[in-house]
């Protein structure tokens, strides 16, 4: 390569991110770093870490998180996303191992073709396995396969205070338990062994199913749990407590279709104006999503990027919010309350603050792989609302105040807002969880939910 090491190269390119640049998927909030660390190699790592201030550092991955888990406002980052290099792979058991920054769109660039898949993903592949790990993130089979944490053999953790530690159920388990949905606050993953799992090819036999109530939303979910690998639903969230959906439900087929290409969409090239997203152009959309969907019903071949990745087909779709950004709102409520989920839905009816992009799952009763784990048994749902200042901080407060109730949780990569007090109640374990935690690590979130400095 004309006398220039690949690493030099990629050296080079990286110089020019300004830290600014460092935002989470919402855009909100808007955090300045004070310095941003961008290593190539993992023996880089030692360095950065023994000549940190305390609290000082927080690794970053792709940032897509929604809100402030992966940023450390003022404070410093360390981008991994060099830290790409898969090391190694048993073509025998499907067992990879690879750095933190490598992606899951890498991992399945590589290796669908040679007929091994994801155990675990989530809604988009644009998401590095330390940020995987660090989120233990979910996916539409939840049910049958838990979390991604689930699938981690072993991990390669550098610390300030121990150095170089190697993490899995039978060496340091406490700190392996820790590190699965640590928020990056436990020391940065170098590298880690994820167990792929066997498919017969990129196509999905899916299906979409009507349903016009949350009860036959968890009738079908029931149904099909033992039929499907993979469930979810899309809700029109104007219907409040008579709200209406689609359920989807698909498994890895063995047929072949015809198109085995990914389909790249437009890219948004830059904010939109903050009303272009309005209830009415919300409430139009749903409209139109579920008629053609509940007229489009039945069985079909698919690609596995359509059905795992649709909102990847807009690339920086984060845009259509506008300058100021958005916010998810994903909770859990235990299953037997679908009274709570109910009042949700109609808060967010009554607000007239539409969410196009409503999701819901009832997750399966997996044991949780990390200590601050947020996958539970109960319904999870999703929602994005535009930042629109005060009446939308108002109305999701009003929602936690339903998700407290009813004994559920808000998930943290998604959060950029919920109290200490709510942070509590969704996850009691945490004061155990402070001793694994890197003197050097901090995070904007953790500061915030733990009122910690
Ligand atoms: C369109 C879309 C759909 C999504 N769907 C789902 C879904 O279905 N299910 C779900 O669970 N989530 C979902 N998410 C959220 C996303 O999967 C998580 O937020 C994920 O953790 C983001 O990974 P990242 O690589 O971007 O990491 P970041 O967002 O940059 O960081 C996430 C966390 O990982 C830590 N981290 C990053 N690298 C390392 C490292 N090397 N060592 C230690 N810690 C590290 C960071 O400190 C931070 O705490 C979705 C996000 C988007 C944008």
């Amino acid at each position: 390569m004309s006398g220039q090491s690949a690493a030099s190269l990629q050296k080079k390119r990286a110089v020019a991110l300004p830290t600014e640049q460092y935002l989470s998927w919402g855009r909100y909030p808007k955090t300045v770093h004070q310095h941003v660390h961008r290593p190539a190699w993992n023996d880089q790592l030692p360095d950065i870490l023994r000549t940190a201030a305390p609290g000082s550092l927080l690794p970053y991955g792709l940032g897509r998180s929604y809100g402030d888990s992966c940023l450390n406002a003022g404070r410093e980052l360390i981008d991994c996303r060099r830290l790409n290099r898969i090391l190694g792979f048993d073509p025998d058991t499907g067992m990879v191992r690879c750095e933190s920054g490598v992606t899951l769109s890498d991992i399945l660039e590589v290796f669908l073709p040679k007929g091994w898949f994801l155990p675990v993903t989530p809604g988009t592949r644009f998401v590095t396995v330390g940020g995987a790990i660090a989120n233990d993130v979910h996916g539409k089979n939840h049910h049958r396969a838990g979390t991604f944490g689930a699938h981690v053999r072993q991990l390669g953790l550098h610390r300030s205070s121990d150095g170089f530690v190697i993490c899995s159920p039978d060496e340091n388990p406490r700190m392996f338990q820790a590190t699965i949905a640590g928020l990056g606050l436990t020391g940065v993953i170098a590298w880690a062994d994820i167990q792929l799992k066997r498919v017969a090819g990129p196509w999905i036999d899916a299906g979409a199913v009507p349903f016009h109530s949350l009860q036959s939303f968890l009738d079908l979910s029931r149904e099909s749990d033992g039929r499907f690998e993979y469930t979810v639903a899309w809700l029109d969230c104007f219907g409040g407590r008579n709200t209406r959906g689609i359920f989807f439900r698909g498994n890895h087929s063995e047929q072949r279709g015809q198109n085995s290409r990914p389909k790249w969409g437009p890219k948004l090239p830059f904010a939109l104006p903050a009303v272009a997203l309005n209830r009415y152009t919300i409430k139009a959309f749903n409209s139109f999503y579920y008629h053609v969907h509940a007229a489009d019903q039945g069985a079909s071949l698919v690609r596995y990027d359509s059905f795992f990745y649709p909102l990847d087909s807009i690339r920086q779709w984060n845009l259509l919010y506008g300058k100021s950004g958005f916010l998810q709102y994903q909770c859990v409520v235990p299953e037997n309350n679908l009274e709570a989920l109910e009042e949700i839905l109609d808060r967010i009816a009554r607000s007239g603050m539409g969410s196009f992009l409503a999701v819901l799952k009832q997750f399966g009763s997996a044991p949780p792989a990390g200590l601050l784990s947020f996958a539970r048994p109960g319904l999870t749902l999703a929602l994005d609302f535009a930042m629109r200042g005060e009446p939308t901080l108002q109305l999701l407060r009003s929602l936690d105040e339903v998700v407290r109730q009813s004994g559920g949780a808000l998930y943290p990569a998604k959060d950029a807002r919920m109290s200490p007090a709510l942070f509590e109640a969704s996850f009691p374990r945490w004061r155990s969880f402070v001793p694994c935690i890197d003197p050097t690590m901090s995070s904007s979130f953790w500061r915030r939910v733990t009122e910690a400095e």
